[in-house]
């Protein structure tokens, strides 16, 4: 099969050439520490200073108060371990929702362990999370609310203007992840009143292994690593000048290319989830239909397994997933299907695709006559279809 479609750009994406470009000279000509005095390292320390003001400004934040990370999951570990650290003379509470990635659910349960309180807030069938839920949650210790800008699954967006609301007008923190979210939706912290805000480089066509954690001036969080001076001595270390200056050039585009090309991914996504819907049956769209990421579309396929579904669309050359990179391997539904309220058998027959701008209608047209083949041989296979079409047939 010579044909590749890549369809799962909420895992990862690629680097686009004008950011491998601008990268480049910070490992050759421009290798100098940032930190040093002499003047040849002076390009590197414009160029983070650089990256940090057009990040700073995507979000109307004060570029003091942009952190450079390993990523979106170290900037959710720093997020809520070291403020829980600083903050637990207030209180060991914390507020989050069931469908959290795993950067974060998983560093609530260490927090568990670790003496702290996590309430995980349930969303609807959509994935919404429940703010009568949320409000009557928090208590006199709660010291944080995190809840994810949108789902890496499902594409729900939450209503991230009133979770930011109810968090200032109790005097709580809000964290959100917005790995997701960040280069497709316009995010403003102030607007928001969003704290502290994780976003990675990879999920935006910039390179892996780069992110940052915005963290709004006067909340005292406990440093990440220590050592040098380096990101105001919060996270230690000598720079990743390229892996900085890539992502700020990957926000850089995305930010000035955000509307053309969300709305061109829209009407694909829209195209690929109403023909889906309307010519395979017994097949239902999950998350909001509206309250959804531009390139996002995750159905569940009755009868059959998702993992089957992933192998014979590879074999056509197709990159889709069947929610979460981490989860793939495992035989566990996803978490975020089974808290929309999908049984077992259904969440286990789900396929993720996600669009990214270099997808085109001929590829999804191609991909909808691929799945409608799969999904059919696969349903000819099943014991439960056979029975079901039987029953239906009397
Ligand atoms: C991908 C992702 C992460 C992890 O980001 P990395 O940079 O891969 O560590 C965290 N949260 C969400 C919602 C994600 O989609």
């Amino acid at each position: 099969m010579d044909r590749l479609i890549y369809l799962d750009h909420a895992a990862t994406t690629s680097t686009r050439p004008e950011v491998v470009e601008a990268m480049l000279p910070y490992f050759t000509e421009s290798f100098g520490n940032p930190s040093s005095v002499y003047g040849f390292s002076n390009s590197g320390k414009e160029a983070i200073a650089n990256a940090r003001e057009i990040i700073a400004k995507s979000l109307n934040a004060d570029t003091r108060d942009i952190y450079f990370t390993a990523g979106g999951s170290e900037s959710d570990n720093w997020a809520l371990k070291e403020t829980a650290r600083v903050y637990k003379t207030k209180g060991k509470h914390i507020i989050t929702s069931s469908i959290e990635h795993h950067a974060i659910l998983h560093t609530c349960e260490f927090l568990e362990k670790e003496g702290y309180e996590v309430t995980y807030v349930g969303v609807d069938e959509n994935g919404i999370i429940k703010l009568d839920e949320l409000k009557k949650a928090i208590r006199t210790d709660t010291i944080l609310i995190s809840v994810m800008f949108a789902n890496n699954e499902i594409g729900t967006i939450q209503p991230i203007k009133e979770i930011g609301e109810i968090a200032r007008a109790h005097g709580v923190l809000f964290h959100t992840d917005a790995v997701q979210a960040y280069g497709q939706l316009p995010i403003d912290v102030n607007e928001l009143n969003i704290d502290m805000l994780s976003a990675s480089g990879h999920k935006l066509n910039g390179p892996k292994g780069i992110g940052f954690l915005y963290i709004r001036k006067g909340i005292k969080i406990r440093n990440l690593i220590h050592g040098g001076g380096q990101e105001r001595a919060r996270r230690a270390g000598t720079e990743n000048v390229p892996g900085i200056v890539g992502l700020g050039k990957a926000v850089e585009l995305a930010i000035s290319t955000m509307q053309d090309r969300t709305s061109k991914e829209t009407l694909l996504r829209d195209y690929l989830i109403d023909r889906v819907l309307a010519e395979i049956p017994y097949t239902r769209l999950n998350g909001d239909r509206l309250k959804r990421l531009p390139n996002n579309a995750n159905f569940s396929f009755q009868f059959i397994e998702g993992e089957s579904l992933l192998i014979m669309l590879d074999m056509a050359g197709i990159c889709g997933s069947s929610g979460s990179a981490c989860t793939s391997g495992s035989l566990d539904p996803s978490h975020v299907l089974l808290g929309i309220g999908l049984p077992h058998e259904i969440a286990h027959g789900s396929l993720r695709l996600t669009l990214g701008e270099e997808n085109t209608k001929e590829e999804i047209d191609y991909v909808i006559e691929k799945l409608k083949e799969i999904v059919q041989r696969l349903r000819d296979m099943s014991p439960l279809y056979e029975d079901f079409m039987k029953s239906n047939k009397r």
